[in-house]
């Protein structure tokens, strides 16, 4: 991922904010990094953009060389899709799908057949220790229940690099150690991780830190 000078300005008839200013940042394939700052610093804004989800005022982002921001694009949306798998704080499952159906989701809109999205989704389940709620409605989980289907739904694509906004924000210690380590095994698999947080103790699990104040990036690493 390579991002040079990337801002992004939120305007209104009564002020400009800048969320993101002159942000260059550059991470390879297999990486696992943490980029910290408090509420109000500009982490979900960078990782929208990062990820293609939304476009910047200024500046350019690639993936592979790969401009991704041109949204309106058809094959830009689909190597968006097949690359990155979005984890977020709010989690977004389907409320009337079970847990399977969630994790089936994705495959399915990606062309998997239904038996082998099936399958796959059962296996993804049980890899973040679901085995007995592959039936469940969202509503019959616990918080860190729906965030390790919303894990398993990001990777059933085999995507190249997960970005997680706040995973675990949301979470008690016990199930913030469990998504952590999910997401630690995923990365040994080969899978880039980047994390947002505002939390220290989370960050200190990844390899790479950057740190974001006022939507200036800092390099936490020397
Ligand atoms: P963080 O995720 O670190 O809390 P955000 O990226 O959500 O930070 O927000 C950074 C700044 O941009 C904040 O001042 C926020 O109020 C502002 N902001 C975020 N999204 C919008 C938006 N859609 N319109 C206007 N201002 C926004
Ligand atoms: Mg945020």
């Amino acid at each position: 991922i390579e991002m040079k000078k990337v801002s992004k300005l939120y305007k209104s008839s009564k002020e400009e904010i800048v969320a993101i200013k002159d942000i260059d940042l550059s991470l390879e394939y297999g990486d696992d990094v943490a980029i910290i700052g408090p509420s109000g610093s500009g982490k979900t804004t960078l990782l929208q953009i990062m990820g293609g989800l939304s476009n910047p005022t200024r500046g350019e982002v690639r993936i592979d060389g790969v401009l991704i921001n041109k949204g309106s694009d058809n094959k830009i949306s689909q190597f968006r899709n097949k690359t990155i798998g979005f984890i977020f704080q709010n989690i977004y499952l389907q409320e009337y799908f079970t847990a399977k159906e969630n994790v089936m989701l994705p495959m399915l809109i990606a062309g998997v057949s239904r038996k082998k999205a099936e399958e796959k989704a059962r296996d993804l389940l049980e890899k973040v220790g679901l085995k007995n709620r592959i039936n469940h409605k969202p509503s019959k989980l616990s918080g860190g229940e729906e965030q390790r289907v919303a894990i398993a739904r990001a990777i059933a694509n085999n995507p190249k690099i997960i970005m997680a906004d706040e995973p675990t924000a949301k979470l008690d210690a016990e199930n913030t150690d469990i998504i952590l380590n999910i997401l630690k095994d995923i990365n040994k698999s080969g899978v880039s991780i980047i994390v947002i947080t505002h939390d220290q103790k989370v960050a200190k699990n990844f390899h790479k830190q950057f740190y974001l104040d006022h939507g200036v990036m800092v390099d936490g690493n020397f």
